[in-house]
């Protein structure tokens, strides 16, 4: 996730300000560090946001083309060394990137044998100096582009020029948006179309697998292997403030919609499947400490808290170790037990809530081995622990998490298969968790089919005050987390709780005016909720089921079902929240609440 924009134009531009100001209007999709080129005046970068940058830009930055950048860091720190745009050795190949370059490694080590030698830490400036190595053979600058980009796997959108070759931009796409914006005798490149609406209402999106070689007069797709595209122009209707959002009315619903691809990007070059293994970058310094660890304490706050019990149940069922969850603002004032083969967890999206850096500090000071699940690159919590896992989620701009919740089920899935197979996982059990993980992206786009059974739904209960969300084992949490949902966005009385547990006191509230929504996959304990589901229709109460495709009977128990496709048991979680995340966003959205902003609350909270 980050911005990309850039320009070619017949008319001379002030190229510094038209730069800066297509970035301003992307800084939703990352603020680590800002960049600029131009052939003629040529890179500027610094670290935050765009107006970090347009302080330091110096007078007279003209242009008739240039890139920019804004970076949300996956690979190297936010610094500005590690700011796009990023160039070969010679500082002829300019380049700005969205997403993963999942094989640079190899590439890298290729390279410098080659005799190349690299700036920064990213996974980035390989592809510039990919191009280098193209050059030497092939003198079109668009043909050598397009050779290197061939020799890329992963994500990206790109957008790369040639000081030799001014005018041309040479832009990609796989699995990173890239639009294309035709105005006259100028053509533009951007993540969205929110920064090109300024310029043009005209617009090409371009797909996965698919090239483009801009001039100011021309803009020539081609797929990657060479055959060309002919796609017409639409035009936008919507304004500026609608695009950022990609159309959507709320952030909140974009993030959901964007929670297939969060967890895509979370398992991205990290699932080895046939070797049933993961391959985790970041705890490589400590996978020796790892292999003696006797206990896990995973330390969250709220959303990730509910993450972090779903881990809990999955390390414990799959690698045998021993794991309590612990509520970030009780860790450091109940004197837990820790010792030197302890490792505590932080699990955090923004990489910065108070009260769980402070337990991680606990941790620290107590000689536990400290690792952080974090979605933000170079985050207080990501440089004080020892190591970790990244989301890779892009960044959350709704309050209300939920992208980021499917991404940290995921990353604790992932971790669960990589100590799992250090504890005598076999390779058959592995394969199936691989396997079951690499297909969810998929299911989720399967659930998105289904929303307007949801919004449905959502509309049925529109009167209702008060919210039981039952769950068992794996899905325990996604009852918590599906009350909470309701509540932050809706400010309706919610509560989660242990379908089995439902019986010790929550049953005694049910009544018709009283709905349920039970979590209710086909798992290892579906009887026993399916019973629970019972006692409540005894007491009059209406349930609303999430089941899995196929269950039939559950239409007889249930007055409402939001189905879900089939998976493993441990990952159901991933599936079972999404409708949940849809009917908090419709439930409210009848309310005419800005879930955006919901009341009180605010993201990334860095208080006690
Ligand atoms: N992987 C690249 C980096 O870390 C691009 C990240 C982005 O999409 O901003 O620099």
């Amino acid at each position: 996730m980050c911005g990309i924009f850039g320009f070619t134009t017949e008319n001379a531009k002030n190229a510094g300000e038209v730069l800066i100001d297509g970035l301003s209007s992307l800084e939703y999709r990352g603020y680590d560090s800002a960049g600029i080129f131009t052939p003629e005046s040529g890179a500027v970068k610094a670290v935050g946001p765009a107006s970090h940058l347009k302080r330091k830009m110096p007078a007279g930055f003209f242009g008739r083309s240039g890139i920019a950048h804004l970076r949300w860091a996956t690979h190297g720190e936010p610094t500005e060394e590690n700011a796009h745009p990023h160039t070969d050795c010679e500082g002829e190949v300019w380049l700005v990137h969205n997403g993963i370059v999942e094989n640079f490694k190899e590439l890298k080590t290729k390279l410098a044998a080659a005799g190349h030698t690299f700036a920064s830490q990213t996974d980035t400036e390989i592809i510039a100096h990919l191009v280098e190595e193209h050059l030497k053979t092939e003198p079109d600058f668009a043909k050598a582009a397009i050779a290197a980009i061939n020799e890329i796997r992963g994500t990206y959108g790109i957008a790369m020029q040639y000081r030799a070759d001014p005018s041309k931009i040479v832009v990609a796409r796989m699995g990173s948006p890239v639009v294309i914006g035709i105005g006259e005798h100028e053509r533009f490149v951007a993540s969205d179309p929110s920064p090109i609406l300024r310029h043009t209402r005209d617009v090409v999106y371009l797909e996965d697998g698919e090239v483009a070689i801009l001039t100011p007069e021309s803009h020539e797709i081609y797929k990657l292997h060479g055959a060309p595209v002919e796609r017409a122009a639409e035009r936008i209707e919507w304004d500026a403030a609608a695009a950022q959002r990609g159309g959507y009315e709320h952030f909140m619903l974009k993030e959901i919609m964007e929670e297939a691809d969060a967890v895509r990007n979370t398992s991205l070059g990290r699932l080895i499947e046939k070797e049933g293994m993961v391959k985790l970058g970041g705890l490589e310094s400590v996978e020796e400490k790892l292999k003696q660890v006797k206990r896990i304490i995973l330390v969250a706050c709220g959303t990730a808290s509910y993450a972090a019990l779903a881990g809990e149940y999955m390390i414990e069922e799959h690698a045998r170790i021993p794991v309590e969850v612990d509520i970030a603002s009780e860790f450091r004032y109940r004197t837990p037990v820790i010792n030197d083969d302890t490792a505590v967890v932080a699990v955090s999206q923004s990489g910065e809530t108070l009260d769980t850096l402070e337990a991680i500090r606990e941790g620290k000071r107590r000689g536990a081995l400290t690792l952080g699940i974090v979605n933000a690159v170079g985050s207080t919590i990501a440089r004080e622990t020892d190591a970790g896992v990244y989301l890779h989620a892009g960044p959350e701009i709704s309050v209300a998490s939920t992208k980021a919740y499917v991404s940290q089920l995921t990353a604790l899935a992932l971790f669960t298969l990589f100590l799992g197979r250090q504890r005598g996982v076999s390779i058959e059990e592995g394969r199936v968790i691989a396997e079951a993980l690499k297909a969810l992206p998929e299911r989720i786009e399967e659930i998105y089919k289904r929303t307007k059974d949801i919004q449905r739904i959502a509309k049925k209960y529109a009167d209702a005050r008060d919210f039981l969300f039952i769950g068992r084992k794996y899905n325990l949490a996604t009852a918590f987390e599906g009350a909470l949902k309701l509540k932050e966005t809706s400010y309706v009385h919610a509560e989660g709780c242990g379908a089995g547990e439902m019986k010790h006191g929550h049953l005694a509230m049910i009544d018709e005016h009283f709905p349920t929504v039970a979590i209710a996959p086909s798992d290892s304990v579906y009887e026993k909720t399916a019973s629970n589901i019972q006692e409540i229709r005894t007491r009059k109460g209406p349930v609303i089921a999430i089941a899995t495709d196929g269950n039939e009977e559950i239409k007889e128990l249930a007055n409402d079902v939001m189905y879900i496709p089939k998976t493993i048991d441990m990952l159901t979680p991933i599936l079972a929240v999404v409708p949940l995340h849809l009917f908090a966003y419709y439930f409210a959205r009848q309310k005419g609440i800005n879930v955006d902003r919901p009341r009180n609350l605010a993201k990334s909270v860095t208080v006690e």
